[in-house]
């Protein structure tokens, strides 16, 4: 991170098209965003590059895209419907509500949303004179009430009675695996130890979304489920947390800005729990992946609910078993806002301070832009669509350009991360060369046409 707030990193978002308010003509919504033409291009490259780590550049691990909404059961057997919640407090002024835990650990004491009701209540108690409303200042509050973060729909249910047979919103996408265990290894080769792969939706009634797109009630997540011989997690599990740590920094995230963070407190069936903290513009280290280690939870829960036998057989042993799982979790929001922050970079040209995004060519929304030096000469126009032509068809996410003067364009591109700005001059047309600006030097070279695609290089 640099020295960015987040509210310079939300201002460049909305301002170049990255991310939006939800329903913004109408007010917006809390916890909720748009992502815009240059946001989704991002988002998308982002889930490639994470598809490609898991599904593409490995033997063992199988991809999936589950369906939304489930049998309601299966939010009963993941203990959701039970102890999906978060604790909450009222400020008797203004109604506003907290989010319990959150606040304590903003005043330094430690606390997190598996304790009990009565717990959180002493701790709160106990600091409630450094406790106030983010809203109004009040130090009044209501009793901690733990609350449920499912939403529930009427999905199928013609009663009128939208508690009469809920069917939940998925509070964590990942339960479309477990379900489709059996579905994989019945369907393919896949062998434990294998994972399954998946980006899904998910919905939190979260109590205060804030902070931008890093608490949303919307959400999508990248999990991995690795399935294994029970009780052979340890190694395997250390080897995870390494190659999830090593691949934020092969993507382009700077090292002193990841840590490792172990839970205090785990859930009655996890044998280890770690998350990898980003360190967020204003937020500081927080929560940017999950890494756990499961044990036999999920698949016998679900076994247990479906009454479908979820065990597996080892093909050479013959041994029977119901696999332990390791998990891998991130929210795709979480993801983009470490990419964006991390690449926000300031310098100064010519005594000007300078904006722009440094992303590797694989993660920029634009991969070049292209403009006629003067955008009223028909043969310079007519030259540079040539070359527009040419490079959309090996980049695709290239962009045409010719809406003020050269310096703009170039701001422009600098802040949606372009790494290069082709453009088309008088000299282009006597000697087919053109320049290439290059985002981080912002040093411009004169290339031929023909040798342009190779000095751009392939976006990977
Ligand atoms: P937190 O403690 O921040 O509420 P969590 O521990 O509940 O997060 P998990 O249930 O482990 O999160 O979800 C896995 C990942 O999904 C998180 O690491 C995070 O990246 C993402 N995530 C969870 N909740 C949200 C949310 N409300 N908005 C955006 N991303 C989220």
């Amino acid at each position: 991170m640099s020295d960015v707030s987040l509210d310079e990193i939300v201002s460049l978002a909305k301002r170049r098209g990255f991310v939006y308010p939800g329903s913004e003509i109408y007010g917006g919504m809390a916890g909720m965003y748009d992502y815009g033409p240059y946001g989704v291009e991002l988002l998308n490259n982002l889930k490639k590059a994470w598809w490609k780590e898991f599904v593409y550049d490995r033997d063992d691990f199988y991809g999936l895209d589950s369906a939304i909404f489930k049998e309601p059961k299966v939010w009963e057997a993941s203990g959701h419907t039970t102890g999906f919640a978060d604790p909450l407090a009222e400020c008797k002024k203004c109604n506003t509500r907290i989010r319990v835990d959150k606040e304590l650990e903003r005043i330094g004491v430690k606390a997190d949303e598996k304790m009990s009701e009565a717990e959180l209540q002493k701790l709160f108690d106990e600091n409630r004179d450094k406790l106030k409303c983010p809203k109004c200042g009040n130090k009044d509050f209501g009793p901690v009430r733990m609350f449920n973060l499912l939403v529930k729909t009427n999905m199928g249910d013609f009663t009128g009675d939208i508690n009469a047979a809920p069917v939940y919103l998925p509070g964590e996408a990942c339960q479309g695996i477990y379900l489709n265990f059996k579905n994989v290894v019945d369907t393919t080769p896949a062998k434990i130890p294998f994972g399954i792969a998946q980006i899904g939706k998910a919905f939190r009634n979260e109590i205060s979304p804030r902070n931008f797109i890093f608490r949303t009630r919307e959400l999508e997540q990248a999990d991995t489920q690795y399935f294994i011989p029970p009780h052979q997690n340890k190694e395997r599990y250390e080897q995870i947390k390494k190659d999830r740590m090593d691949w934020y920094v092969k993507m382009g995230i700077r090292p002193e800005n990841l840590r490792l963070k172990q839970h205090d407190n785990l859930v009655f069936y996890a044998a280890d729990a770690w998350d990898i903290e980003y360190n967020f513009p204003s937020l500081g280290f927080d929560e940017l992946e999950g890494i756990h280690d499961r044990t036999d939870y999920d698949l016998t829960q679900h076994s247990k609910f479906s009454g479908t036998d979820l065990s597996y057989t080892d093909p050479t042993t013959n041994e029977k078993y119901i696999p332990w799982i390791l998990e891998t979790s991130v929210g795709m929001g979480r993801m983009f806002l470490a990419f964006l922050s991390d690449a926000y970079t300031v310098d100064e040209i010519n005594g000007e301070k300078r904006t722009y995004l440094k992303l590797p060519m694989h993660l920029a929304p634009v991969k070049v832009a292209v403009s006629p030096l003067l955008k009223n000469k028909p043969e310079l126009v007519a030259k540079a669509r040539e070359v527009y032509v040419m490079l959309k068809k090996e980049f695709g996410a290239v962009m045409w350009d010719d809406n003020g003067n050269i310096g703009k364009r170039y701001r422009r591109q600098d802040e949606i991360g372009t790494p290069y700005c082709v453009t088309i001059d008088f000299d282009t047309l006597t000697d087919n060369t053109v320049t290439v600006r290059d985002r981080d030097t912002t040093e411009q070279k004169r290339v031929k046409v023909e040798d342009l695609v190779g000095i751009l290089g392939s976006p990977v």
